[in-house]
């Protein structure tokens, strides 16, 4: 089993650390500061082995070069995009075997949030960044909602208990805008009760499940009947494919 922690970083990121079994042994995903993460590593005394990129806005990527600096580890991210000090450019592709301690790895073309956005499966978790957040998704910052809306279809289509790690504790807001949307779904009133808990309590909301997503996040939702008839609503006319409502629902969101 691995173990995976957030180490929070500036207002709302989560910087993911992925710590093989039995070992110190440790990927970063997405070091946008690489102070809390020194710290971290050394309070814990772990292994740096490999920095995971998902694309390459700067709340993502500001912490490598000191991090390299002080590793000299490698640096795995999006082909496409501009990344520092990148060492293994990577688009779609299965069974990427990074270090012995570590189960392989799938990587995803997940474009929309950025153009060249990728995420990194591993043993049954997803590394998604701000492609689908827990009860939303990435605004679009370079890529377009055609490929937004693929890359969730894409994501929607993975095994129902598939772990998602996104970036960011955005998940209170995205539930009230879920909530706009689907004001009857009982499993998104449920899920505001289970969110605020944790919140209170100091904890992260993540990761969800992949099931909980289908069920209350509206951006995995555009052929449900409710969330159709709310998309037409408000964009004032109706909409005849998901990709339609999916489309109409970011504008909504965009304001909301
Ligand atoms: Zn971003």
């Amino acid at each position: 089993m691995l173990t995976i922690q957030a180490v929070p970083a500036f207002d709302d990121n989560y910087i993911w650390f992925i710590q093989a079994p039995d070992s110190k042994n440790l990927l970063i995903v997405d070091p946008g500061d690489a102070k809390p993460v020194i710290q971290a590593i050394e309070q814990q005394q772990l292994k740096p082995i490999a920095l995971l990129i998902t694309h390459h806005h700067s709340d993502h990527t500001a912490g490598i070069a000191e991090l390299i600096r002080r590793y000299d580890i490698p640096v795995y991210g999006p082909k496409s995009e501009a990344i520092p000090y990148l060492s293994h450019p990577l688009s779609t592709c299965e069974n990427i075997d990074l270090n012995s301690a570590f189960p392989a790895m799938t990587i995803l073309d997940v474009p929309g949030h950025t153009k060249g956005h990728i995420a990194y499966l591993i043993d049954g978790n997803l590394f998604c960044g701000d492609t689908l957040f827990a009860a939303g998704c990435g605004r679009l910052l370079g890529g377009t909602a055609t490929q937004l809306h693929a890359s969730l279809q894409l994501i929607a289509h993975l095994p129902d208990q598939t772990s998602i790690f996104c970036t960011h504790e955005y998940t209170q807001a995205n539930l009230r805008f879920a909530e706009a949307v689907e004001p009857n779904n009982a499993k998104i009133k449920q899920r505001i009760i289970d969110t605020d808990n944790l919140r209170r309590e100091g904890k992260p909301s993540l990761p969800s499940l992949l099931i909980t997503e289908l069920q209350t996040n509206p951006f995995l939702r555009c052929q449900q009947p409710d969330v159709i008839q709310a998309a037409e609503h408000f964009s004032g006319h109706s909409l005849n494919s998901s990709e339609a409502v999916f489309t109409s629902l970011r504008l909504w969101k965009d304001d909301f």
